[in-house]
């Protein structure tokens, strides 16, 4: 059955989807890095996504000092994908204000482009 998301990324570019209803979420060419860890494993932070719908924000204290956090999830399966970071603390940390983290657990990678093109 297809499905109509908000946005679609274009088709030619690396893109990551998510894993349980295959939204695409974000371009590879967003992404920053890839050394963040989450709840359940890797996770990858993002400059930019979409079709994602965002938690309210709170503080909480990360491996990386206080930070003002919000749970981010798929606006089409609702599922939990990851944070945004609307607020660091910490001077080193101000890179990742407005910034998403996703946790790789939740993602697939589309256009079949594989691990070893990392
Ligand atoms: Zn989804």
């Amino acid at each position: 059955m297809a499905k109509t998301f908000h946005e679609y990324l274009e088709q030619c570019h690396r893109t990551y989807s998510c894993i349980h209803c295959r939204a695409h979420l974000a371009s590879h060419d967003e992404l920053i890095s890839k050394s963040f860890q989450g709840s359940q494993g890797r996770a990858y932070l993002f400059n930019s996504v979409v079709n994602i719908g965002c938690g309210i924000a709170e503080e909480r204290y990360l491996l990386t000092g206080l930070h003002a956090v919000a749970d981010i999830y798929c606006e089409s399966c609702k599922t939990t994908l990851g944070w945004k970071y609307e607020h660091a603390f910490e001077t080193s940390q101000k890179y990742k204000e407005g910034k998403y983290i996703i946790e790789v657990a939740h993602m697939i990678k589309e256009n079949g482009w594989g691990a070893n093109e990392e």
